[in-house]
């Protein structure tokens, strides 16, 4: 008899069965990475949930600047837990590599050195889940000036410890091409690049953005599905699109885990991963979103098992 696996594991519908087996999550913001419970819980108050009516980006910014952000600021160890936070979520869902990415205004916006944010997040991994294989990445605002994001980089960079880049916020903010010079440099630098696109943008965005910026992976790009050729492309290139369904379904991006266009993509051959975003808004682990994709009938539990290992292999 073969061994319980994580196919059986899906079948059984249960939630503690799947958070047992390794698995990645490569598109996390890791200040909002925990959970909500968590977060009340330490502060001993109430974070208003994020709802959206609009699902557009500015909902969502809006949300960051009103409710999370004076949260953050009202006491400096709340940074430090909600690092923690993050990684204790990780942990509980089975998350074995982690590529989470802190602003790189951040430290700026709080006055607190690249140095200490970087020890920090150190602290968070070592003391939470040094099992947990962590790739640190550097977030930048699309709707920053370049020469901004350059200063602010420049300090991050000295120190050697982030491994990968992501670009993130209003994807109408600014052309892609003004991020070239950034990602010419974080690539000289020996960085992965990424950057969110094809989230509200469309299939054409996405392949410009790989082109422009030399990506070796995609945030989101679920836009590509409306189109074959760039699907061809995006898979004949081996570009990772790292999906997250509860934040597409929560974000109106799409209209149910059985219509998300994750099926589309794998169908064509380009690589899928699934990944939580901000488990802090959309309140959804990994394992969750791997059941509700089997229990909406979009993927077998095999198809699902090869979505996971996608994850897992990046890293290896
Ligand atoms: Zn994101």
């Amino acid at each position: 008899m073969s061994e319980f696996g994580f196919c059986d594991a899906l079948r059984t519908g249960s939630l503690k069965e799947i958070r047992k087996f390794p698995k990645a999550d490569l598109h996390n913001h890791i200040l909002m990475g925990g959970r909500r419970s968590a977060f009340n819980k330490f502060s001993g108050g109430k974070i208003i949930p994020f709802h959206s009516v609009k699902g557009d980006i500015q909902e969502l910014d809006q949300w960051i600047a009103l409710v999370y952000r004076p949260f953050l600021l009202q006491n400096p160890d709340r940074f430090q837990m909600a690092l923690e936070a993050a990684f204790r979520q990780a942990k509980s869902d089975g998350v074995t590599e982690l590529e989470a990415s802190i602003d790189s205004c951040y430290g700026a916006t709080f006055h607190i050195s690249p140095e200490k944010v970087i020890g920090a997040l150190q602290k968070a991994h070592t003391s939470i889940a040094s099992e947990i294989n962590f790739r640190p990445e550097l977030g930048l605002l699309r709707s920053r000036s370049v020469r901004s994001l350059m200063a602010l980089l420049g300090p991050y960079f000295h120190f050697n410890y982030f491994k990968t880049i992501d670009l993130y916020d209003d994807e109408m903010a600014q052309p892609i091409r003004n991020f070239r010079e950034i990602y010419r440099y974080a690539k000289s630098a020996g960085l992965r690049c990424k950057a969110h696109v094809g989230e509200f943008g469309d299939a054409d965005s996405v392949k410009e953005a790989v082109m422009e910026l030399e990506l070796d992976e995609v945030q989101h790009g679920i836009a590509a599905a409306g189109s074959t050729r760039v699907m061809q492309w995006l898979a004949d290139h081996k570009i990772v699109l790292n999906i997250c369904p509860a934040s597409n379904v929560r974000l109106k991006r799409v209209k149910s885990y059985k219509t998300h266009p994750i099926r589309i993509l794998f169908d064509h051959g380009v690589k899928v991963t699934i990944n939580t975003d901000d488990v802090l808004i959309f309140n959804k682990g990994i394992s969750e979103q791997f059941l509700q994709l089997y229990q909406s009938g979009l993927f077998t539990a095999n198809e699902l098992d090869i979505i996971r290992q996608n994850g897992i292999e990046k890293l290896h």
